[in-house]
């Protein structure tokens, strides 16, 4: 306990010089809700999308709140890319997230019903797929905790407008935690630029969302951001089921460095999607 005392004074001082007033602000604001949720349900978890806002929430679950417990979904169809941000992080932190994996009975199903890229026939098979990879397995990870934390931001969408920093998963049946609410765009480029945090170099190539290799491609300047996935679909079938879609008032709808580099001033665009949609 001592040592985790240590270890998160070391932080505090680090957060304080490294970044604007403002900025560092917003971070303490985040540690303590946070906390808060540590106190009040005991047993949280992140599950780690390793896109953009997933470095600030490691950077800050790991060096202020490490009772959270940390992990990701390794669907077996990721970018290599993405497998060298898990191993960069893991070099920068000393310590290592722990990975879920689809169960192989159903993959194995699924594959020899549908064939290895099945998902591609239709928005019914690519809800399958994303189920057997990527949803079974979040929902094994978080089954036991009572409070799961996200990335999503206010400014990504008039979706995400209206979420609040708690709020009960139906779904999952747990309390939903999202620290990073009123975080900008360019907050989250400048703390990860601040702290020379690890960021999967697709984002410097033209993906501002980093999904499944088969799943995800690159954009163009002006494209809208989620065009880059399930590009076969229609625009509004673009969710991965882990942040379902709100109603919208009327109202409402009016309204670092890449892994093995620093991040410095060159900071990609913020993905404008999911807190956990990686996978
Ligand atoms: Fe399958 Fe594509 Fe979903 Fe990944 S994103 S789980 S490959 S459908």
């Amino acid at each position: 306990m001592a040592g985790t005392f240590r270890f998160n004074i070391t932080f505090m001082d680090s957060l304080l010089s490294a970044l604007s007033p403002a900025l560092r602000d917003l971070a303490e604001r985040s540690i303590q809700q946070l906390r808060s949720a540590v106190a009040a349900y005991g047993s949280v978890c992140y599950a780690n999308s390793l896109g953009l806002e997933s470095m600030v929430l490691t950077d800050l679950i790991w060096g202020a709140v490490p009772e959270i417990e940390m992990f990701t979904v390794d669907t077996g169809r990721l970018f290599p890319e993405s497998y060298e941000l898990i191993d960069a992080i893991q070099q920068r932190y000393g310590r290592a997230m722990r990975v879920y994996y689809p169960s192989a009975e159903p993959l194995e199903a699924w594959v020899a019903a549908h064939g290895i890229n099945g998902f591609r026939d239709g928005l019914g098979e690519r809800r399958a797929c994303c189920r057997i990879r990527k949803l079974e397995p979040f929902q094994r990870a978080v089954s036991g905790h009572r409070a799961w934390v996200t990335g999503i931001r206010r400014a990504q969408s008039a979706s995400r407008a209206l979420a609040a920093p708690v709020e009960w998963d139906e779904v999952y049946g747990l309390q939903k935690i999202s620290p990073l609410l009123d975080w900008t765009d360019q907050d989250v480029r400048d703390y990860i630029g601040a702290h020379r945090l690890p960021y999967n170099r697709l984002h410097d190539a033209g993906f501002p969302s980093i999904g499944c290799a088969p799943c995800t491609r690159a954009i163009q300047p002006g494209d809208d951001e989620r065009s880059g996935r399930w590009w076969w679909e229609r625009a509004d079938s673009r969710e991965c089921g882990l942040h379902p879609r709100r109603k919208l008032a009327p109202a409402v709808l009016g309204s670092a460095a890449p892994v093995a580099a620093s991040a410095g001033s060159g900071v990609p665009a913020v993905e404008n999607t999911e807190a956990w949609d990686t996978p």
